[in-house]
């Protein structure tokens, strides 16, 4: 049996005769940057989020750049995030000159802790990043009050929670911006890279437009630098076609979680693995299935051997990086994360699985601790 991390493959042999239709109508009209499509796109997240805007863009690296540019971040200015989360949410911080400040993370939702974020507000603090890391999102009534309080922004980091909702509502509505990445890997993916942001706010709207064409709002006039960060044809009409199955492909996933938990209890796997917590009124949309696992990395070899794959994200916290070493944080500055780094690991959990691949993941970790 073969039970990749996550099988694109499967997923397209569903929906290819739409994509490639789609595909084709592209290449019939020969418009391949912004244009129609892309605004036709933009309006579609904007209803399934519940936003008034979005914009669209190059990936989901440049959606959070582009709100930290829009809100005027830059040198002198700092920006709260959490450490255990993809690089990309803190380099975009550091790239305008801003410092990133570290809050550590809760262990059971691996996102934000609230409890730890006022003692990291000072005059200086301009945004607050929080991610929805796996798919779950952040405690966001919190730390918008904390922000709020202060004149602070919330931008959130949503690139893994497209779909997920606090209390009824979407991600991407939460704070003052929300960014999305259709990178391959992520609930709603494109055929390369791309991304978007979502804001009800207008004004922001219009700096987010301007910016990610070069600052331009007419052409080859600049009232500000920019960057190039448009979102292409191609992948908006692709999006446009998997934004229709988003929902059952979340049902998918969401069932082999229910899944997952009912086989690790049948195999009183509990005391060796924790298995992902979801806080009551939050919406799980499981980009990712990370557990909490005893002897980590010799289980993930075990499985690899076994044809099941895994990965660890992720296994150095931002905090620890060395690029980022001149912040100055050293080993023990954030628990929680550290310990996240050294003990989790992801399961495969895209909706295309069959029950007797789930059964198999789980009968192979039965059989690693039978043995560890
Ligand atoms: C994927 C991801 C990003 C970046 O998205 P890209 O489209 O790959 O640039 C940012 N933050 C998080 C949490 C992500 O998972």
């Amino acid at each position: 049996m073969q039970v990749p991390l996550l099988d694109l493959k499967a997923q397209f042999r569903d929906i290819r005769r739409e994509v490639m239709a789609a595909i084709e109508a592209v290449c019939d009209e020969q418009g391949f940057v912004l244009g129609p499509r892309v605004v036709e796109l933009e309006k579609a997240l904007a209803a399934y989020v519940g936003a008034k805007h979005a914009v669209g863009c190059a990936s989901g690296s440049d959606a959070l750049l582009l709100s930290l540019m829009a809100l005027g971040v830059g040198p002198g200015d700092e920006v709260i995030t959490v450490p255990f989360t993809f690089f990309a949410t803190v380099s975009p911080i550091t790239r305008l000159g801003a410092k990133p400040v570290f809050v550590d993370i809760r262990p059971d939702t691996f996102n934000l802790d609230p409890a730890q974020l006022d003692q990291a507000i000072t005059p200086r603090t301009k945004a607050i990043i929080p991610v929805h890391l796996f798919g779950q999102c952040a405690e966001m009534e919190t730390i918008n009050q904390a922000a709020k309080r202060k004149g602070i922004m919330v931008i959130e980091d949503a690139c893994q929670a497209i779909g997920a909702a606090r209390n009824g509502a979407r991600a991407g509505v939460l704070g003052d911006s929300g960014c999305f990445s259709f990178f391959p890997s992520k609930n709603l993916g494109g055929f390369g890279d791309g991304g978007l942001i979502t804001t009800n706010d207008a004004t922001l709207r219009e700096a987010l437009a301007m910016l990610r064409v070069h600052g331009s709002k007419v052409r080859y006039i600049h009232d500000e630098v920019g960057i190039n960060s448009r979102l292409d044809a191609l992948q908006a009409a692709i999006l446009l076609v998997k934004l229709k199955h988003l929902d059952r492909w979340t049902e998918g996933r969401r069932r082999n979680a229910t899944r997952y938990e009912r086989l690790f209890a049948e195999a009183k796997l509990l005391e060796r693995a924790t298995l992902p917590q979801t806080e009551p009124g939050n919406y799980h949309v499981f980009n990712q299935y990370t557990i909490y696992a005893q002897k980590r990395d010799e289980l993930k070899a075990y499985l690899k051997d076994k044809n099941v794959g895994t990965e660890i994200y992720y296994p150095v916290p931002m905090h620890l990086q060395t690029c980022f070493k001149d912040l100055g944080y050293r080993k023990g500055a954030f628990p929680v994360s550290e310990r996240a780094s050294e003990t989790v690991l992801s399961l495969p959990i895209y909706a295309e699985l069959a029950d007797e691949q789930l059964a198999y993941v789980v009968d192979c970790i039965k059989e690693f601790y039978s043995r560890h």
